[in-house]
């Protein structure tokens, strides 16, 4: 045997950045998770802990005042305060989420204008891809760009935008070429700042759960951008869009893993406690098996999402098919194990004097953003059956 084997291992600092996010995440992040779903408001608590321990976007390179955090790294991150509060770990996500076209595309200067506010805490980023008649069918989305002058113009509306209202930037991704003979080779990608003439947002979708995040409408009425705010060439901005999700379905992976770790943890304790024909009900073979598949489920998914990740962090080419199976595998295995711990807690499970109804709340999403696990299995299948 050999105890300095590390094949399978997460690095020291991987470790100790896990006790630290998870110190952070009980005391500054768990007592406020309930309150935050109930009221529907922004975890402000979350985030200004998050900024001031410097855990709200550390996947920003050293070469823009980031951490330069890796891929798993992030990973661990968002999981931490998952397992508390999945609304709260939409601030690191999204933040990644949002800047990634910017790192993998923009120019140089782009990158100086708008990573170091990201990394020091002062602005967040979201993600505009989607529109309420282009979802899973990103490609036929309508917002409009052109060129007129030295500024583009953009109009249209985007959807369901994660932390819109409260982010300083957008990426956004409209038409620039209706004409293009492929329609995904006439998108281009943009950043917009929250004041830039023109641009709004809408009021707060109500919705099942992740209620502290907000998701809004944003809209573009002849709103008005500096000619050098596009994402790289125009026309790449889809393609840009899409590698992006295979570095970020990793996060919703992990994502997913913490909110599944949470209700486990939440389930253990309680089947100790909870006492029934005369015993505690974790004596009971049947609520063992349960355990067992849900811990079991857990690990599995868990390595899935770090190898995912550690293989965006190398930049290996065909990420789309760990990328998706990771982030399927981890959010349908997230809704089973919340599920089955609201099952354990018995009739205490369906109220919200627990914390796993909100946690099978929250599961619920990750089978559905970041592109829906049925198109998820899209992708695996595609990149199984080319060539
Ligand atoms: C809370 C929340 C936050 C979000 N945050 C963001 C964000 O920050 N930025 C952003 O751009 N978007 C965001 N989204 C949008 C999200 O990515 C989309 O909702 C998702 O991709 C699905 O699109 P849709 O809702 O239009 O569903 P549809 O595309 O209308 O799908 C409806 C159903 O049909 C299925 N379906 C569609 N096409 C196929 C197919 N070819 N084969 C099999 N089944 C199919 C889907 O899987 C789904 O079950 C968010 C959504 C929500 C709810």
């Amino acid at each position: 045997m050999n105890a300095g084997f590390d094949t399978y291992q997460l690095a020291e600092e991987h470790q100790a950045l896990r006790d630290a996010v998870r110190a952070l995440a009980e005391k500054e992040i768990a007592p406020h998770a309930s309150e935050v779903d109930e009221q529907e408001r922004f975890p402000q608590e979350a985030a200004d802990a998050l900024i001031r321990a410097g855990f709200q976007a550390v996947h920003v390179p050293e070469a823009y005042d980031g951490q330069g955090a890796d891929a798993v790294a992030t990973c661990i991150v968002i999981e931490e305060v998952a397992r508390v509060c999945a609304s709260s770990s939409l601030i690191p996500a999204v933040n990644k989420l949002g800047s990634m076209p910017i790192l993998l595309s923009a120019s140089e200067e782009l990158k100086k204008a708008v990573l170091p506010s990201i990394a020091s805490g002062e602005a967040m980023i979201s993600y505009a891809l989607s529109e309420r008649e282009a979802g899973s069918d990103t490609a036929s989305m309508r917002t409009r760009a052109h060129l007129d002058g030295d500024h583009w113009v953009l109009n249209g509306t985007k959807c369901w935008i994660t932390n819109a209202g409260v982010s300083t930037w957008y990426t956004v991704m409209a038409v620039t070429d209706p004409n293009a003979a492929k329609k995904s080779s006439g998108i281009s990608a943009f950043v917009v700042h929250k004041d830039d003439p023109g641009f709004e947002v809408g009021p707060k979708e109500r919705k099942l759960g992740i209620k502290g995040s907000p998701t809004r409408e944003i809209y573009f009425q002849d709103c008005t951008i500096p000619a050098d705010r596009i994402i790289g060439e125009p026309g790449t901005g889809l393609k840009t869009a899409l590698r992006t999700l295979d570095h970020t379905r990793p996060t919703i992976g992990a994502q997913a893993v913490g909110i599944a770790q949470g209700a486990l943890d939440a389930a253990i304790a309680y089947v100790k406690e909870r006492k029934q024909f005369g015993t505690a009900i974790a004596d009971f073979q049947g609520v063992q098996f349960m355990l067992a598949d849900m811990a079991m489920k857990v690990e599995a998914a868990r390595h899935m999402v770090y190898v995912s990740a550690a293989r965006a962090e190398r930049g290996e080419a065909n990420l789309g098919f760990i990328s998706a199976a990771a982030k399927c595998f981890a959010s349908d295995v997230a809704m089973e194990v919340t599920t089955n711990a609201v099952q354990l807690f018995g009739g205490a499970g369906y109220t919200r004097d627990f914390p796993v109804e909100r946690m099978m709340r929250d599961a619920k999403i990750t089978q559905i953003y970041e592109g829906t696990n049925q198109i998820q299995r899209m992708v695996m299948a595609r990149s199984l059956l080319k060539g």
